[in-house]
């Protein structure tokens, strides 16, 4: 099966991924932290074309096409969750081909609709582990990765003038991509979060049976 995460930045694509990675048993391939591990070294070839994302703003289609590629025709689990990707309907159509040219197709999207407010509460809060990229919020207290032990850090691109371009990246590049998929031949999940005490588990319980 393959899955597309659909959501704001904060919607919990991260989050809801890492559960149905264990759920399911997905291979999960996230465009953002594919990036993130990118810019820990300057060197790399594609460094210079990631350095973006620290201003809020989208990596080109054609780089973030290229490292989907090599991520799916590289990877033994060939059932995968795609998190942060596509995110413009350019990136939509070269899904679409990546999957073909391997056999493939995605089988499902999944829509997290949240509120700005909690986006903003999310985003802001947001500790992600070094290690194992777990996702907490600052308000549960954690002074390391209850997972792993690892170190918790705030994203450079968690601050309030960067939030505010990511959205404006999300409303104008992402969000055509919902009436693309929910006029196409896929499942069709749609979540709506309009309360910060939903818990990431509470989520899961209601969409996993439908995925199943
Ligand atoms: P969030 O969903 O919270 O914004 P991500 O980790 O998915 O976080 O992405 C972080 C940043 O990486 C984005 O703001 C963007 O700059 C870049 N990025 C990630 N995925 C893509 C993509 N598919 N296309 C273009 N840029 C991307
Ligand atoms: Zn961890």
């Amino acid at each position: 099966m393959n899955l597309v995460l659909l959501g704001a930045p904060g919607a919990g694509k991260g989050t809801q991924g890492n559960l149905l990675v264990k759920d399911l048993g997905l291979k999960k391939i996230s465009t953002g932290d594919i990036f993130r591990e990118i810019l820990k070294d300057p060197s790399n070839p594609l460094y210079e074309d990631v350095k973006v994302i620290k201003e809020g703003k989208l990596v080109t289609d054609e780089t973030v096409n290229n490292v989907v590629r090599y991520a799916v025709e590289t990877s033994d689990n060939k059932n995968f969750i795609f998190d942060g990707y596509p995110r413009t309907l350019a990136q939509a159509d070269a899904l679409d081909k990546i999957l073909a040219d391997n056999g493939m197709k995605i089988d499902a999207v999944f829509e997290l609709s949240v509120t700005k407010d909690v986006l903003m509460y999310r985003l802001l809060g947001r500790r992600t582990c070094r290690n194992c990229k777990g996702i907490f919020h600052v308000s549960a207290g954690y002074e390391v990765c209850p997972q792993c032990g690892g170190e918790l850090y705030t994203r450079d691109d968690d601050n309030e003038e960067t939030v505010e371009a990511r959205f404006v990246e999300y409303n104008t590049k992402t969000m055509p991509l919902i009436e693309y998929y929910s006029s196409k031949d896929v499942k069709y999940i749609k979540y709506t979060v309009d309360s910060v005490d939903l818990t990431p588990d509470d989520i899961n319980k209601k969409v996993l049976p439908e995925l199943k």
